[in-house]
C-alpha cells in the first residue's frame, strides 16, 4: 500500500544530484531492512497533480535512528518522473512510499570489497562505505562526470568518465583485479551493463554467488521496456516461474535461466 511522506528539506548537491529529506510514519512502517543499500519505491507527483502509480526505487542515503526520516539523492538526468520531480520539488511536497528492500550481502568474513557503479548507484555505494566496519579494504570505481560531492572518505575511489549512450561498467568489471582471500564485489547501474558484469563474475571468473551482488538500477529506454512489460506480463511471469521451478533455491541459476527465457522470447 502506498502512503505519503512529506518533503522537509531540499538541497542541490551538484549538477547531477538533488538531495530530498523526507519524513513520516509511512517510512518507518514500510519495513526497512536496515542494510546499507536499502531502497524504497517512491511515487512522485506528476505535473498534472496525479501521483505516479508505477513508482521508482531510490536508495535511502541516510536514515534517522527512529526510521521516520531519511534522505534520498536523485540523479537529475534528462527525462523521467523522478528526475523531473527532483528539478521542481518543493519543501512541503508529499510523495508516496510503498516498498523497501536491500540486495547487498557482503559475507561476514570479507576482508575486501570492490564497489562499482554509475551515478544512480552512488548513494548506495556512499552509504556502504559509510557503514563499512574497520578492517575491510574498500575500492570504489565510479562511472561519473566528477567525484560526487560528499562521497565519504575511507575508500580508494577512482572515477571514469561516462560514454554517451553507453556504459563502461561491464568493461570496469572485466578488467578488475580481485585481491586474494574472502571478499565481495558489488555492482549497480544500467541494466544491460550490469547483466554483462554479472555474466563476467559468474561465468568467466566463476565466483561463488556469495562473493558478488549485481543489480540493474535503471534501464536505458525505460519507457519502451515498461510498455513491453505491460504488454507481455504473462510471458514474463511464465519465464520467471519456469526458471524458479528449474533452479530450486539457487537464485543465481534462476537468474541465468530467467534471462535465457527472456532472450529466447525476445523480451530482453
Ligand atoms: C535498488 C535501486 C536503488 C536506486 N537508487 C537510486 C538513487 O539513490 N538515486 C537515483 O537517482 N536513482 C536510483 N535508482 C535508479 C532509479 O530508480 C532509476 O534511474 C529510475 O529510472 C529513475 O526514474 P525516472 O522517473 O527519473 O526515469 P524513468 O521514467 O524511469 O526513465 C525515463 C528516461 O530516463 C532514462 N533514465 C532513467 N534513469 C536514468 C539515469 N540514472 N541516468 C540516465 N538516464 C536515466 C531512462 O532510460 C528513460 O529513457 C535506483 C534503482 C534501484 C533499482
Amino acid at each position: 500500500m502506498t502512503q505519503a511522506v512529506r518533503v522537509v528539506g531540499l538541497r542541490t548537491l551538484s549538477d547531477t544530484f538533488v538531495r530530498a529529506e523526507v519524513e513520516g510514519d509511512a517510512l518507518a512502517g514500510v519495513g526497512l531492512p536496515g542494510a546499507p543499500d536499502e531502497a524504497c519505491v517512491f511515487h512522485f507527483p506528476q505535473p498534472d497533480g496525479t501521483r505516479d502509480e508505477f513508482g521508482r526505487w531510490y536508495t535511502l542515503r541516510t536514515v534517522s535512528p527512529c526510521g521516520r526520516k531519511a534522505s534520498i539523492d536523485l540523479v537529475c538526468h534528462a527525462g523521467g518522473i523522478g528526475a523531473s520531480w527532483a528539478r521542481r520539488a518543493c519543501v512541503g511536497d508529499e510523495i508516496g512510499v510503498s516498498r523497501a528492500h536491500s540486495w547487498f550481502r557482503r559475507p561476514a568474513d570479507a576482508r575486501w570489497q570492490i564497489l562499482v557503479g554509475d551515478a544512480a548507484a552512488v548513494p548506495a555505494l556512499a552509504r556502504i562505505v559509510d557503514e563499512t566496519p574497520a578492517g575491510i579494504d574498500t575500492r570504489v570505481l565510479l562511472e561519473v562526470d566528477e567525484m560526487p560531492a560528499e562521497f565519504p572518505a575511507g575508500a580508494d575511489v577512482r572515477c571514469v568518465a561516462p560514454v554517451p549512450d553507453g556504459s563502461r561498467l561491464a568493461e570496469l568489471v572485466e578488467t578488475l583485479h580481485l585481491p586474494g582471500g574472502p571478499g565481495y564485489v558489488y555492482v549497480g547501474g544500467e541494466a544491460a551493463a550490469t547483466r554483462a558484469a554479472r555474466k563476467n563474475l559468474r561465468h568467466v571468473r566463476k565466483l561463488p554467488s556469495s562473493s558478488y551482488g549485481v543489480l540493474g538500477y535503471w534501464r536505458r529506454d525505460a519507457e519502451k521496456a515498461r510498455k513491453t512489460w505491460e504488454a507481455n506480463q504473462e510471458r514474463y511471469a511464465t519465464a520467471y516461474s519456469d526458471a524458479a521451478a528449474a533452479a530450486g533455491d539457487d537464485e543465481e541459476r534462476m537468474m541465468d535461466l530467467y534471462e535465457a527465457n527472456l532472450e529466447r522470447d525476445g523480451l530482453l
